[in-house]
């Protein structure tokens, strides 16, 4: 029945395959010997598979898992340096005819204020975006053929595109909407996506049936097999992901798991990226009802084994998480994040009246973007606004060769450090200013090429002198 090339979801996601690694992880989690076969393995950072994987995740014996902490921190470190993406989310309707039984913008919930920006609308929070400093969008939209079609989708991925307020601009737009179909797909391609995003909620089909009792969503093999979809229209960064809180934890790692080495084995590439949502309190939503929430600890040693699973894969943790807890699982594998977030349709040009809410759900790094570009500095990060790669065409296949070539801090590094010195000269607070500058002229000397170097000290000069748009 497990196939990994098959094209069905329930070939690739096997249950019997998930209930099997399972298995084999319970019965293996003292399994010293086994568990140092793995960890040397994980060692030569060509990822692990999911069995593997899951007898890490499952492993309980606290001097390997410390192992576990100590080698996703080296793998994030030597993947991904230190340098963290920085992104914010747009929404852009919450109008959904489906019935999903963990979010307020299910058909059902009459009280969400509903709202659809028009593209003036859109214009306003972009410019707002803009101000703040933000480079990089994700799109998000409740599924309504009627209110949300393509093209709605489209025409404001344009609009977007198209605004330039002072040295401001959106240079990659993500999209996160529903499963579409593959000529959808080939016109989200056209109209320039970075990574097409898809949460699968849940892995396991019976909860997930259960969680969507109605509405389009409800298909479970129509949203599993949407990532095929999404490469056959053209698009090859698929951003994954799923909602830990709706299931068991482990179930949910294995699959996905075996979700990415399915695209890999069929398209020759994985996800682009892995978030790591967790399931938070929203408008009717007390999340206190669902069954499967997960502590930190547990929260943690999913972000490190993910992280020495899939070495190459970017992985992203959004405002829904406080700070505190970002800070825990920057260190263990995250190298993008949400900065200055709001959820509702709306709300970065103008804050919502109170009896117009239409939030997804509640925020709880509540910081402004500047704040957070401040403390990461401090940590001793590089906030990136970096946008290169998928303008440059390195995408799929072509973005993982550059990391396997190690051509990263001769080309991201550079770009983070050039597209940080334009943030500060344009949007930052004088004291995020001095720490940056400082940051900057330090890291300069982490590049290794000596003619990069030359060519950063020359753009950063000009950068200062109001020149803008520099990549590798
Ligand atoms: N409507 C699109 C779809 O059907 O996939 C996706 C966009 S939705 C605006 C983005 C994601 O938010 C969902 O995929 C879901 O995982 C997440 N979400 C929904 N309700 C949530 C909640 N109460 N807490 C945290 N995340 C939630």
């Amino acid at each position: 029945m497990y196939d990994v090339k098959s094209m069905k979801a329930e070939e690739f996601i096997s249950h019997e395959e998930v209930l099997d690694t399972l298995k084999y992880a319970a019965e293996n989690k003292h399994n010293e010997k086994l568990i140092d076969e793995i960890l040397e393995k994980a060692k030569k950072r060509q990822g692990l598979s999911h069995r593997e994987a899951t007898v890490l995740l499952e492993c309980d014996i606290e001097e390997k898992n410390n192992e576990i902490y100590k080698l996703a921190e080296q793998i994030k470190k030597d993947f991904y340096g230190n340098r963290i993406v920085m992104f914010a989310p747009l929404y852009l309707s919450n109008y959904c005819v489906n019935g999903c039984l963990y979010c307020p913008y299910h058909l059902k919930n009459k009280h969400i204020a509903r709202k659809k920006l028009t593209q003036e609308e859109i214009k306003k929070e972009v410019i707002a975006l803009q101000d703040m400093g933000h480079k990089r969008l994700a799109l998000e939209a409740g599924e309504d053929p009627v209110n949300n079609p393509i093209e709605y989708i489209l025409e404001s991925i344009k609009t977007i595109y198209s605004i330039k307020h002072k040295n401001g601009a959106i240079r990659r737009v993500n999209v996160n909407i529903a499963a579409t179909t593959v000529e959808n797909y080939r016109k989200l391609k056209d109209a320039g996506i970075g990574t097409y995003i898809l949460f699968q909620e849940t892995y396991h089909k019976e909860s997930y049936e259960k969680l969507h009792p109605t509405g389009p969503k409800h298909d479970y093999a129509y949203h599993t097999e949407a990532m095929d979809r999404a490469m056959q229209g053209g698009i090859d960064d698929v951003g994954f992901g799923v909602l830990f809180g709706l299931e068991l934890y482990r179930y949910e790692f294995a699959a996905l798991l075996m979700h990415a080495e399915h695209m890999e084995a069929v398209f020759g590439v994985g996800p682009h990226t892995i978030s790591v949502p967790r399931l938070r309190r929203a408008d009717d939503i007390d999340p206190d009802q669902f069954d499967n929430g997960i502590s930190d600890e547990i929260f943690a040693k999913i972000v490190a084994c993910l992280r020495i699973s899939v070495p190459y894969t970017g992985m992203i943790i959004s405002t829904r998480e406080s700070k505190k807890c970002r800070e825990k699982l920057l260190h263990l594998g995250i190298s993008q994040i949400s900065g200055g977030s709001k959820t509702s349709v709306g709300g970065y040009a103008e804050e919502e009246p109170d009896d117009e809410r239409s939030e997804q759900f509640d925020v709880s790094d509540t910081r402004t973007l500047d704040e957070i570009v401040n403390w990461l500095i401090k940590m001793d990060y590089i906030p990136s606004f970096c946008t290169a790669c998928y303008r440059e065409g390195r995408t799929g296949d072509r973005f993982m060769s550059l990391c396997k070539s190690q051509q990263i801090s001769n080309c991201c590094h550079p770009n983070a450090l050039m597209t940080l010195k334009e943030y500060i000269e344009d949007y930052a607070s004088e004291d995020t200013k001095n720490v940056a500058n400082k940051l900057i002229l330090k890291e300069i000397e982490n590049i290794p090429n000596e003619k990069v170097r030359q060519i950063v000290l020359e753009r950063l000069e000009k950068i200062e002198n109001g020149i803008r748009d520099f990549r590798f």
